[in-house]
């Protein structure tokens, strides 16, 4: 901590979440960047400063930043940043910044008519969609000052690219640095778990939710095209030698559906009771995220025609196709 190795020095901030600390970084360009900002909280306020200090800078400094992903614990600071500074982000984390009350109804509704088709009892539902937006307080209210988009290099950065890695998040975004193959990866990539494909609404416009499950092995696939040399990673430790930890995260993934299509072979079950079964112990303290992690394997599975749905009494059952 505190120093600069090829141009990047790294930040790690608490967080109040289970995943533990988060790291930002700082990017020595024609602009000192910051890409993510931590959560939204004066204890990690106070050792952001302390650990610029280090760096010999103050806040101030920092003339733009690159967020990853929407989530809390990547963009809380910002609400302590100077209000003028430019932050660059693809534009689907917009809604979740800014939090219009167009899209806070949007949100209610998705999730309850969603987790109703899921199967999950009504006096789950309120409290798990009220669990989610409680996170929120360790958002930020900010609007983005600029939209990034694939292969786009962002201003003040000559030398990186954006690589759209959505899954974890929709829009989620890595920075790759084409001359050394270095990574700024989010959450795309962590070395020791591997990121929820978090269940979003529509993407503006549209009238069916993304498949997260999907896109983020797509986004695997992806990064497997790109040399790339080291993740600086949102958590957990730096790491290499990417392929053989991409094709385990891809062949665990499907093993785990295939578990799942067992599960569906005797009797067509709800997603809440496949839920039930993958989690039993924590499905009722973690439903957004046992839940996601279930409709992930199901979307999985019913990508690869192993497994159909149908519709009865408002929800949906899931059943294996069989030999
Ligand atoms: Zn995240």
């Amino acid at each position: 901590m505190g120093n600069w190795q090829n141009g990047i020095a790294k930040l790690t901030l608490p967080t109040p979440f289970p995943v533990g600390d988060v790291h930002s970084y700082l990017i020595k360009g024609d602009r000192l960047t910051l890409v993510d900002a931590g959560v939204k909280t004066e204890e990690a306020w106070e050792l952001f400063k302390a650990q610029l200090a280090e760096l010999n800078l103050t806040p101030d400094d920092i003339e733009q930043v690159v967020l990853t992903h929407h989530h809390p614990d990547h963009v809380g600071l910002l609400d302590y940043l100077s209000t003028t500074i430019e932050v660059h982000a693809h534009p689907l984390n917009e809604r979740w910044l800014t939090k219009d009350n167009h899209f806070a109804s949007e949100h209610d509704e998705f999730y309850m008519g969603l987790y109703r088709q899921f199967g999950i009892p009504e006096e789950l539902c309120g409290p798990s969609v009220n669990n989610m937006k409680k996170n929120m307080r360790f958002s930020s209210e900010c609007s983005l000052s600029g939209y990034l988009y694939e292969h786009d290099v962002p201003s003040g950065l000559e030398g990186w690219r954006v690589l759209e890695t959505h899954g974890h998040a929709q829009g989620h975004i890595a920075l790759w640095r084409e001359k050394d193959g270095v990574l700024i990866g989010g959450d795309v990539l962590l070395a020791h778990i591997s990121p929820n494909p978090l269940l979003e609404p529509p993407h503006p416009g549209e009238r069916e939710r993304p498949k997260p499950q999907l896109q983020y092995n797509q986004t695997l696939r992806k990064l497997q095209e790109y040399p790339i040399s080291i993740v600086h990673a949102g958590h957990g430790e730096d790491f290499g030698n990417i392929h053989p930890l991409i094709e385990k995260r891809l062949s665990r993934q499907h093993d785990r559906a295939m578990k799942v299509k067992r599960m569906l072979e005797d009797e067509p079950k709800t997603a809440f009771e496949v839920c039930q079964l993958l989690f039993p112990t924590v499905y009722q303290k973690e439903l957004n995220l046992t839940i996601s992690e279930t409709a992930a394997q199901l979307d999985y599975l019913l990508s690869l025609e192993e497994i159909a749905v149908r519709e009865e009494e408002s929800s949906l059952l899931y059943a294996a196709i069989g030999r």
